[in-house]
């Protein structure tokens, strides 16, 4: 059993992923591509930064030297990170990499690129991509990140080490932050359990300003709707979500551009705004889908609450509220209300009217309840 380099024993919740990538680094017999798959949240990226550090450093990944610490921070100018523009990886950015591919390290011992969205290349650009994966050469390793692996290619799974993150244990996520945030530990827990997995998700509640709040307000909002108070109805409930999601927008729109590395140039006015533009879309739908988990969280404890596993429950902070409100004999209502909450959030990953859609799953969660 090969003992992880220093960079690559904090991943938290995958254990297996650090023993599996260690092996890789420690036999000197990195595959040149891998395929990282596993649910939103659980570190893909950082995960992917680390093992990048580890190619790079002239000790296999030492944690402490500067190529280790600038790869980790993804500043490392022999690490380079693609992700999808829009929908897609598009032809262009495929291109740029395959123009590139030859150069040497600019001052390691690898280029690495990280390419996060794997499962969004569109047909031109993942064709033009297999050339680049095929025959890299020797100082090159592609680490592809995707959520799920049967949206890929089946071309490009097959060319790559394929490597599974699992959810993060609730015990984990609630043991990381007791110990790097303030929050009460039985705040803590419920956050640790709601996120399902998400680490990510886990930190942003206890350390992103308002998102605590917003999922208290959205917890009410599932309250309201098992107690039918309406509250002004569908529109109401949709229209406070949307202006939730548009305010989240407008904070990612002004978040100052990524760090730009030493070397590389700054984007031009237009891209840069584009970009902004992009990441208010992104930061907006992410907000609705937070939403949406909350919401589907509350009626998922209602069940368990109603058949008498009220220990299992994921908002632990809300326990009193969700006993007083669960009815067995309300338990079919409950799960359609699941099912109505599914099936928007497929919705909303389209280019719909997102203010409508929502509306629309109000009037539809009333209507079950
Ligand atoms: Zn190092």
């Amino acid at each position: 059993m090969s003992t992880p380099p220093p960079i690559l024993r904090d991943l938290i919740g995958q254990e297996h992923v650090s023993r599996f990538l260690a092996a890789a680094i420690n036999q000197g017999e990195s595959s040149h591509a891998y395929l990282f798959h596993g649910p939103k949240g659980v570190g893909k990226y950082d995960a992917a930064l680390k093992f990048a550090a580890a190619l790079c450093c002239e000790n296999d990944g030492c944690g402490v030297c500067p190529s280790c610490e600038k790869a980790a921070r993804g500043v490392h100018p022999d690490v380079e990170t693609i992700a999808p523009v829009g929908a897609f990886i598009t032809v262009d950015q495929v291109r740029e990499i395959n123009r590139n591919l030859n150069l040497r390290p600019h001052e390691s011992q690898a280029r690495v690129f990280i390419i996060r969205g794997a499962g969004r290349f569109n047909a031109e650009s993942a064709n033009a991509f297999l050339k680049s994966l095929e025959e890299p050469p020797s100082f090159v390793y592609f680490l592809l990140l995707a959520d799920r692996l049967d949206n890929i290619l089946p071309t490009i799974v097959s060319r790559c080490q394929t490597v599974r993150f699992s959810p993060v244990p609730a015990a984990e996520i609630e043991s990381y932050l007791l110990e790097h945030y303030k929050t009460s530990p039985v705040v803590v827990q419920a956050y640790a359990r709601a996120s399902r997995g998400n680490l990510v998700m886990a930190k942003a509640l206890c350390g992103e300003p308002g998102l605590a709040e917003r999922r208290q307000r959205y917890l009410q909002i599932g309250e309201n709707l098992g107690r039918g108070a309406w509250e002004g109805g569908a529109s109401q409930m949709a229209a406070e979500i949307m202006s939730a999601a548009a305010e989240a927008g407008e904070v990612a729109e002004q978040e100052e551009d990524e760090t730009v590395p030493e070397g590389f140039q700054v984007a031009p006015k237009k891209r840069r705004e584009q970009d902004a533009h992009r990441r208010a879309g992104q930061a907006q739908r992410r907000e609705l889908h937070f939403a949406l988990d909350i919401l589907e969280t509350w009626f998922r404890d209602m069940m368990a609450m109603a058949t008498g596993a009220g220990d299992t429950i994921l908002n632990r902070d809300y326990e009193l509220e969700l006993e007083n409100q669960a009815l067995e004999s309300k338990l079919d209502n409950y799960r359609q209300a699941l099912e109505v909450i599914e099936a928007s959030r497929s919705k909303l990953s389209y280019n719909v009217e997102l203010e409508l859609a929502l509306q629309a799953m109000f009037y539809k969660l009333q209507e079950v309840l």
